[in-house]
């Protein structure tokens, strides 16, 4: 069987998704990315419609890819006029890129009423464009816009529209569910009918290979691909986390990890597929989107178990409430802490944060009752594993507090017009040593946030590194107004360790104090066990 190619097109169709923009330089630094988990085919942009795809192929020219073909994408030309003097083919072959990919209608309503150019002119642009290329000496992959909403009106015209194509010596026809709304069962037979079509036609330079390239319109980008694959087609267009125009394109981050796992067709080593993780979560950091929790394979919440039940049993037998090993796309299991907690939970959760219970005394099941009593509460341990892993260490007395809060002090000014002021003091003490300190701040929590990490600078000048990313205040007791108490979720990071903590109080200052303060905690405790050689969990 042939091995099947992955051609992404994040940084071409992924970037016409709502908010996604790429400079040049953040592309050339995905291009890496996706080189280096082993994507055939990187189409880095449309040369001839914009300045910066220019730029980009200018920076990728001195560039060293280790496998990933780079395809530069254009339409053909244009009607009644020559390819010679075409504006978008002269762009196309100034990219230099070995790979040129074109788009030609394929749907005769297009054709018609759209471009408003005859049935057999649209041929002859398609043919001409695909033969100027190859006379180029490129590899030419021809992309067959709209071509299953074309076969469902004029099947015989839709056919002819790729075959022009093959008949001038496209490499590849890949057939575009542009507007995202065919199903998988039609897509089968009609990607039949056009292979089937296609044997038939005389060409010069071996035979056609097929394509697939879908939209998610109807949320079935994947399905559609997966049928396609299943169906003969050996080359797969996708983007990274599915980004792309209105719904999407179909996302690779699930697709090749069914490729790979599912379907016995490996596109890309065992080894890269670990690097699935980070690389579905380098894109969306570089797209600056809040990755999505519940992507299948890559996200956050694709191994997570919260019931009990589910709980105890994949601590016997994984497999009993998974559909694969989440280590083989370079993510993990991970066990929510939540008012449905069992013992189970609770201990694995320990497990994993390297601590162990009970030595001190505490049976699992009286922890599991303060988690309850505190969920009731308002806290939430399931999005707070920072805060998390203090708390058992404290339930287990084996918490060791790197520094003790004195007091503070915030205050806030407005003065007429003017945007509010914050001012904090801390007092903290550390080990015999106090530190005052005091630090502005845009509101409230960012002057504390810098008072309590100048104070502490003094004694711990490892804090440089950390910052905070997110900061939520979500009202818990709706129905009391004012008086009602407030959640406060901060997620903070280094260079290596994401971690989220909580607190929760009727005032939302004291609440934020409580998760700053846990998230410095956390991150203490962590240098701490890394410099005296433990073993560093979370
Ligand atoms: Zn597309």
């Amino acid at each position: 069987m042939d091995n099947i190619l992955i051609y992404d097109t994040t940084l071409r169709d992924g970037t016409q998704g709502e908010n996604i923009n790429f400079s040049a330089e953040e592309k050339l630094k995905i291009a890496r990315r996706l080189d280096d988990i082993g994507v055939h085919y990187i189409e880095g942009g449309w040369p001839g419609s914009n300045p910066r795809d220019m730029r980009f192929f200018e920076l990728a020219q001195g560039v060293e890819f280790k496998q990933g073909r780079l395809a530069a994408f254009g339409s053909t030309r244009k009607a009644g006029s020559h390819v010679e003097e075409d504006e978008n083919l002269k762009a196309l072959i100034d990219s230099n890129a070995p790979v040129l990919t074109v788009f030609g209608k394929s749907w005769d309503l297009h054709v018609e009423q759209i471009i408003e150019v005859s049935l057999d002119e649209n041929l002859a642009m398609i043919s001409d464009t695909v033969a100027f290329l190859k006379q180029a000496g490129r590899e030419v992959v021809y992309d067959a816009e709209h071509f299953f909403d074309g076969f469902q009106h004029n099947p015989d015209y839709a056919l002819e529209s790729i075959g022009a194509a093959i008949g001038a010596g496209a490499d590849y026809i890949v057939l575009c569910d542009t507007n995202g709304g065919t199903l998988p069962y039609e897509l089968e037979r009609i990607l039949a009918q056009a292979k089937t079509y296609s044997a038939g036609i005389e060409r010069h330079s071996g035979d056609v290979r097929f394509g697939i390239h879908t939209h998610n319109d109807s949320g079935l980008a994947v399905a559609n691909t997966i049928c396609a694959v299943n169906s003969g087609a050996v080359m797969v267009h996708g983007t990274v986390n599915g980004y792309g125009e209105r719904c999407g394109n179909a996302d690779l981050t699930s697709i090749i990890p069914i490729l790979c796992l599912k379907m016995d067709r490996p596109c890309i080593s065992t080894e890269n597929l670990k690097k699935l993780k980070s690389l579905s979560r380098f894109v969306s950091e570089t797209a600056n989107l809040v990755p999505l929790n519940n992507r299948p394979f890559v996200g956050k919440s694709a191994f997570a178990h919260k019931g009990g039940i589910h709980v105890s049993a994949i601590m016997k037998v994984p497999v009993a409430y998974e559909h694969m090993d989440p280590l083989l796309v370079g993510n993990e299991r991970r066990v929510l802490v939540s008012d449905l907690a069992g013992k189970s939970n609770v201990e694995y959760k320990a497990k994993e944060l390297g601590l162990s219970l009970g030595s001190n005394g505490y049976d699992s099941r009286r922890i599991v009752s303060e988690i309850k009593k505190l969920e009731q509460d308002g806290y939430q341990f399931d999005v707070a594993d920072g805060s998390f892993k203090i708390l058992l260490e404290k339930l287990t007395d084996q918490f060791d507090p790197p520094f003790d809060l004195e007091s503070f002090r915030v205050t806030i000014e407005k003065d007429g017009d003017q945007p509010c002021t914050a001012h904090a003091t801390v007092k903290i003490s550390v080990g015999d040593g106090h530190e005052i300190t005091a630090a502005e701040g845009y509101g409230p929590v960012s002057a504390l946030d810098n008072a309590l990490r100048k104070a502490l600078g003094r004694f711990f000048p490892d804090l440089d590194t950390m910052r905070l990313v997110d900061f939520k205040v979500r009202v818990i007791d709706g129905t009391r107004g004012t008086d009602a108490k407030v959640r406060v979720l901060i997620e903070s990071r280094d260079q290596d360790h994401l971690w989220s903590t909580i607190g929760v109080s009727e005032d939302i200052i004291e609440a934020s104090w409580q998760a700053l303060a846990d998230s410095f905690r956390y991150k203490l405790a962590h240098e701490k066990r890394v410099r005296s050689g433990q073993h560093p969990a979370g």
